[in-house]
């Protein structure tokens, strides 16, 4: 990972999640595909990281950010993918880090990194970037970083789930239920008989087999586009 100063006159870092945790959203290609859509020159963000760690480019640093509405000048624009809290991964967090790490050495520390939602009444981003990063309130890499999240939800879409299951797979479950099937399942982590239902109502809508059981073919169905 590199980072060199563009020309342009920088003074912060925001940072942003995708609202989203599909799998098929994981790249910056389809973000900037949304974003072409609406019209833009190119992905609003500069840099994109993946469920794995992965750091894909976005817009050229040289170009201000179509991020923050009001607060694009002199501003540099990171986006994690996810939606969920707890589906963000230790390997995005250490990626930030690195990222952030490698700006503010650039900037020799005279840059503050801050979250959407300080200038913004969306909740983006979810996760305590504060925390990660290690920031003061002024938004300054004052602390040690933490990359820890709540729960390491690494291959988070191929655990079998059944009756009883618990965790942050069964809430990524209930998230995409949710999404798919226009329901209202709580979203708690914890698989009962409702979620259960839930299951069987999909796998019967897909022509799988109904045994209320989320195995690969269920969590295809659940994280495929159709
Ligand atoms: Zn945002």
């Amino acid at each position: 990972m590199t980072f060199i100063k563009p020309n342009r006159h920088i003074e912060k870092v925001f940072i942003h999640c995708s609202a989203s945790d599909y799998p098929q959203h994981d790249n910056v290609e389809t973000m900037r595909k949304w974003h072409l859509e609406r019209g833009w020159q190119d992905v609003g963000y500069h840099y994109f990281i993946r469920k794995n760690g992965q750091l894909d480019v976005g817009r050229d640093l040289e170009k201000i950010p179509a991020a923050q509405s009001g607060h694009n000048k002199n501003s540099i624009a990171i986006c994690l993918h996810g939606l969920k809290k707890e589906l963000f991964t230790k390997k995005q967090f250490e990626s930030l880090i690195d990222l952030c790490k490698l700006i503010n050495k650039a900037y020799e520390e005279q840059i503050v990194f801050r979250g959407h939602r300080e200038v913004s009444d969306k909740n983006c981003p979810v996760f305590d970037y504060q925390k990660i990063l290690g920031l003061s309130n002024f938004g300054e890499m004052d602390f040690a970083p933490n990359a820890q999240p709540t729960e390491n939800p690494s291959n988070i879409y191929q655990e079998t789930l059944k009756l009883t299951s618990r965790g942050a797979a069964v809430l990524a479950l209930q998230k995409l239920l949710n999404q798919k099937q226009q329901i209202a399942l709580v979203e708690d982590g914890i698989f009962g008989q409702q979620t259960k239902s839930a299951v069987m109502a999909f796998q019967e809508q897909k022509n799988t087999a109904i045994d209320g059981i989320v195995g690969p073919v269920t969590w295809h169905c659940l994280t495929s586009n159709d």
